[in-house]
């Protein structure tokens, strides 16, 4: 199959069967997605969803965190992977955030990669839900399932993969595009057992239509 053929009808296929696909984080404002995003390297969204309410009732606003030590935001997050990292990068993003933008969120994607905690991945997040920007961040489900899929062919880094998926879904549609795979890794085409008996997208699978030869 041709690789503008199965763009096409995987796209086609998750506009008809997902036409609503968001992030399943909890945010009321960029500050807040911001900081979801940082919290939820190495860890579930459901998690940082059950900790965000009492950090954001005690941090409302990027000032108020930024007046707090890594020690008094520690407790808030302490369930949460990395606690201690974090603790420290959330006081430092929030530092920077007043000290160097006013206490608002960049929609620059250099200047949000300055940000502590703050990697190519979480920067285009908060680009493209945010800002609308036509970019893809890739996490550990948008590489694997682009992979299985066969959208992208031989990416070892998810910079690789990051290029090849910009290269061929139309920007429009990237915003959508990048929740689609993260949603599809998280519930069908999960990591160590894709459940390809529930999955719509096996005319268009390249992992499916090797394993079925
Ligand atoms: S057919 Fe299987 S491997 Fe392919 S996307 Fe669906 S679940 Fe994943």
């Amino acid at each position: 199959m041709r690789l503008t053929e199965r763009y096409a009808r995987i796209l086609e296929w998750f506009q008809q069967n997902m036409p609503v696909a968001e992030s399943e984080l909890r945010y009321k404002d960029p500050y807040q997605l911001l900081v979801a995003v940082i919290l939820s390297a190495q860890c579930t969204d459901k998690r940082v969803n059950m900790t965000t309410p009492a950090l954001f009732e005690r941090f409302p606003t990027p000032q108020r965190m930024a007046e707090a030590t890594p020690e008094e935001i520690y407790p808030y997050i302490k369930s949460i992977s990395y606690p201690n990292n974090k603790a420290k990068n959330l006081a430092g993003m929030a530092r920077m955030l007043v000290s160097e933008f006013g206490g608002e969120v960049p929609s620059d994607l250099d200047q949000l990669q300055r940000l502590p905690g703050v990697g190519r991945k979480t920067a285009n997040v908060i680009g493209i839900v945010v800002f609308n920007e036509a970019v893809m961040p890739v996490d550990t489900h948008v590489f694997r399932v682009s992979d299985r899929l066969g959208l992208t062919t031989g990416a070892k880094t998810p910079l690789q993969t990051e290029h090849q998926l910009t290269a061929h879904i139309p920007p429009e549609l990237l915003p959508i595009a990048h929740h689609w795979l993260i949603l599809h890794g998280r519930y069908v085409c999960q990591a160590r057992r894709p459940k390809c008996d529930q999955c719509g997208l096996t005319p268009w699978c390249r992992y499916y239509g090797r394993k079925e030869k």
